[in-house]
C-alpha cells in the first residue's frame, strides 16, 4: 500500500516505493544497480538500533547482495565526478567574471530557487547532482563495461532525502522519456524493505564493493554528506588544477563550522588568487543569502547550499530527532570526516576510477559528452506555479 510520510524540509510527501524496488529485484531480465549516498552510511545503522554515527557502509553492501541486487555502486564515486565537472565549470565562470556560482546538488534548493527566486537560476552550476550523475553513467558507461543492453538496467538509489524522488522525476533528467534513476528509496524505506526480507543489519558481516567501476571514492567524495563538504571537496581539486600540485593542508577547517551561514576566503594561488566562499544550510538562511546576492550586497565567488540544517547527514529521509538534532548530526558528521582521514585518496581528481571514466568514456571534464550527460538546466517555475493556482481558482469559481 501507499505510505505517505512528511518531509521535514516541508517540501514533499514520501511515496513508498519498496514494492517497485522488489519487483525489479525479482525480475530475472532486469539488472539492478544500487547506489547509496555519502550520508546514508553514517545514519542508517540507527534504523537498526546501532549508535548514531556508526559507519555501516560494509553492512549496506552486504544487505544489497543478500536481497539480490546485481551491482552495488557508490554515490560517493559520483560526488567525485561532480567535483571534476563543477570545479572546471567554476574556474571558467571565474575567468569570465560571472559570480557567484551556487552549488546544484541539493534538489530541495533547486526547487526553492525555481519557485521562489527564478532570477537566481543563471547563477546555479549546471552540473547534475551525484545521484543523477551516477544513474546516467550507470545507463551509458556501465552497460558498455558489463556488456549488457542498457534497456535492462534499473537504478535503485538509497538516499537520506525525500526531495531526491522529485529530482529523479525531473523531465530534464530523463533520456528518451525514461528516467535515469528508476527508484529512490529513503533510508527509512530501505530499512523497511530489509525488515520485510528478514534482514537485521546488526547481524550482517560487512562486505566490500567489488565493482571495478563506479564504486571507489576519495575522501573528498565522502564529505559531500555534510554542510561545507562540497565546498571543501571542490577547493581541493580546483587548487590542484590551478597550481599543478596538491594543497598542503588538505583539511580546510575554516569551512567546517555549524553556523547557518559561514563565510571564508581561501587563497587558491596562481591566476585565480583569493576566492570568497559561503556555505549556507537551512532554507531560512538560504533565503536571506539569495536576497543579499540579488540586491548586490554579497561578494562571493562560490556558494554551497544545503536545504537541510546540517546538510544530508540530517536529511529529511533519515531518522531525525527533534530534541537531539545537533548531537546526532555531529556524530554522523564526525564519522564522515574520519572516513576522509582514513581514505587512501583524498582528492576527487586522484580517484583512479574517476580517471578511468574520463579516459575511457567522457574525455575531459566539461567535454561535449560530459556536458550532454552530466549537466542540466533549470526552469522558472514561479510563473507556472502562479498559473496553476489561477487555474485551480478558475475551476473552483466555475463550479460555484
Ligand atoms: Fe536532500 Fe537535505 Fe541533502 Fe538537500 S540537504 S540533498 S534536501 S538531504
Amino acid at each position: 500500500g501507499q505510505c505517505v510520510l512528511v518531509c521535514p524540509t516541508g517540501a514533499l510527501g514520501e511515496r513508498d516505493e519498496t514494492d517497485l524496488a522488489l519487483d525489479y529485484i525479482c525480475d530475472p531480465d532486469i539488472v539492478t544497480v544500487v547506489q547509496f549516498a555519502p550520508a546514508v552510511r553514517v545514519a542508517f545503522g540507527e534504523e537498526f538500533g546501532m549508535p548514531a554515527g556508526t559507519n555501516v557502509e560494509g553492512q549496506i553492501v552486504a544487505a544489497c547482495r543478500k536481497i539480490g541486487i546485481d551491482v552495488v555502486l557508490d554515490t560517493n564515486f559520483a560526488a567525485d565526478v561532480v567535483i571534476m565537472e563543477e570545479g572546471t565549470e567554476l574556474l571558467s565562470r571565474l575567468k569570465e567574471r560571472r559570480r557567484p556560482t551556487f552549488t546544484s546538488c541539493c534538489p530541495a534548493w533547486i526547487n526553492f530557487a525555481e519557485i521562489h527566486y527564478p532570477e537566481i537560476l543563471p547563477f546555479l552550476s549546471s552540473t547534475r547532482s551525484p545521484q543523477q550523475v551516477l544513474s546516467t553513467v550507470a545507463k551509458t558507461y556501465l552497460p558498455e563495461k558489463l556488456g549488457v543492453d542498457p534497456a535492462r538496467i534499473r537504478v535503485i538509489s538509497i538516499m537520506p532525502c525525500v526531495a531526491k524522488k522529485d529530482e529523479a522525476a525531473r523531465p530534464q533528467l530523463t533520456r528518451d522519456g525514461l528516467p535515469d534513476t528508476d527508484v529512490v528509496l529513503t533510508t527509512r524505506e530501505f530499512a523497511r524493505l530489509l525488515r520485510r526480507e528478514g534482514i537485521d543489519l546488526k547481524h550482517l558481516a560487512p562486505s566490500a564493493f567489488d565493482s571495478p567501476w563506479m564504486a571507489e571514492y576519495s575522501g573528498a567524495g565522502a564529505i559531500f554528506g555534510t554542510t561545507g563538504g562540497v565546498m571543501e571537496a571542490a577547493l581541493r581539486t580546483i587548487y590542484a588544477i590551478v597550481n599543478g600540485r596538491e594543497l598542503d593542508r588538505i583539511e580546510l577547517t575554516q569551512l567546517r563550522g555549524f553556523e547557518g551561514v559561514r563565510e571564508a576566503r581561501v587563497d587558491l594561488g596562481g591566476a585565480v588568487g583569493e576566492v570568497s566562499v559561503a556555505m549556507v544550510h537551512g532554507l531560512g538562511g538560504t533565503r536571506a543569502l539569495v536576497e543579499k546576492v540579488l540586491a548586490g550586497e554579497a561578494d562571493y565567488d562560490f556558494i554551497e547550499v544545503m536545504a537541510c540544517p546540517g546538510g544530508c547527514v540530517d536529511g529529511g529521509g533519515s531518522l531525525r530527532s527533534k530534541q537531539a538534532y545537533l548531537p546526532l548530526a555531529l556524530k554522523r558528521r564526525e564519522t564522515i570526516y574520519n572516513v576522509d582521514r582514513a581514505a587512501k585518496v583524498r582528492q576527487s581528481h586522484n580517484n583512479p576510477q574517476v580517471q578511468a571514466l574520463y579516459r575511457d568514456f567522457l574525455g575531459e571534464p566539461n567535454s561535449a559528452t560530459a556536458h550532454h550527460l552530466l549537466h542540466t538546466s533549470y526552469e522558472d517555475r514561479q510563473r507556472a506555479l502562479t498559473h496553476t493556482v489561477k487555474e485551480i481558482w478558475d475551476d473552483i469559481t466555475a463550479s460555484m
